[in-house]
């Protein structure tokens, strides 16, 4: 089992802008989600793992493949497959001949092997009837699956996905999240998101980070068990909001059907009118961000 260790990393950027801090986490073979608010420094994390950028300070390592990815980078992109946040595609270009491009590339050169594995690809990212069609034709979901396609080209150890999801339609999203659940076992997916539901539909590990700190990391499961009885809710009147966050530790407040309904984080009862909800996953993201604000 592959294991991806990265210890004490830290990055400022040159205005000053401190987007790693110590960032200490391991990460298993299998799926880990990254979770974050914007700005918590999960595509810097994610650029600096795919060699795209340096790290002021820090180690990451894959001990079994005896890798270092700060430093051996030519290595790292032999087994590196990696989906960037923006992923840019030629417009005039069809899926097939694109994906080629890449392919040769990556290194393969044969042309029968290629043609084999590439369309083997497209078929496995469900592309394969419109290969002949324009990449500027697709819709975001096709687009994202071509990108996991050019991820998985050359079979990647350690498959890093940025952002995956934002801008996906619902359908496209599980579509999505079928496909990366599909790949293969022996591979350390790092998937980022600031979507909870990325998370806890795909991830048996996850991290949550802030402001470039880790903030916690585990199971998802353990970790909405080990909040278990301490998240109560009711529905509050829009105006009296502001004089619940001021008395509770309010860690979400949303719209249900027109009105506002606030999750409280609480050891005992915050007061009758609130009624114990099972905890989510959601619960335990913005009560990890509310105590550590
Ligand atoms: P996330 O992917 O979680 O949204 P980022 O890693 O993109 O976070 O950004 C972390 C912080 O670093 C943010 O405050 C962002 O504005 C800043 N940042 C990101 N890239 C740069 C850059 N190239 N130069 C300066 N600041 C940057």
């Amino acid at each position: 089992m592959l294991e991806l260790s990265i210890r004490g990393l830290s990055k400022t950027y040159p205005n000053g802008v401190r987007a790693l801090s110590d960032v200490t986490l391991t990460i298993p073979t299998g799926m880990f989600g990254l979770l974050g608010p914007n700005g918590a420094g999960k595509s810097t994390l994610m650029r600096t793992l795919a060699t795209l950028q340096e790290a002021d300070s820090g180690s990451a390592r894959i001990g079994e493949l005896d890798l270092d990815l700060l430093v051996q980078k030519d290595e790292v992109r032999r087994i590196l497959g990696y989906l960037p946040q923006e992923f840019g595609v030629y417009p005039k270009i069809s899926a097939e001949t694109m994906l080629t491009h890449f392919a040769v590339l990556k290194g393969l050169t044969a042309a029968k092997e290629r043609k084999e594995v590439v369309d083997a690809l497209l078929e496995r990212v469900n592309l394969f009837d419109v290969r002949k069609q324009n990449l500027g034709t697709f819709s975001g979901g096709m687009r994202q699956r071509f990108g996991i396609a050019q991820a998985l080209l050359g079979s990647p150890k350690l498959i890093i996905v940025d952002e995956p999801t934002a801008g996906l339609d619902p359908g496209e999203r599980v579509r999505f999240h079928n496909l990366l659940a599909e790949i293969g076992e022996n591979v350390i997916v790092i998937l980022s998101t600031h979507i909870v539901e990325d998370v806890s539909d795909l991830c048996s590990r996850m991290a949550i980070i802030s402001h470039g700190r880790v903030l916690m990391t585990g199971d998802p499961a353990e970790a909405i068990g080990a909040i278990g009885g301490r998240i109560w809710q009711r529905a509050v009147p829009r105006n009296e909001l502001e004089g619940y966050q001021r008395d509770h530790a309010v860690i979400s407040s949303r719209l249900v059907a027109g009105r506002t309904v606030v999750h409280v984080y609480s050891e005992s009862s915050p007061g009758e009118t609130f009624e114990p909800v099972n905890a989510s996953l959601e619960d335990v993201y913005f009560s990890t961000l509310h105590h550590a604000a």
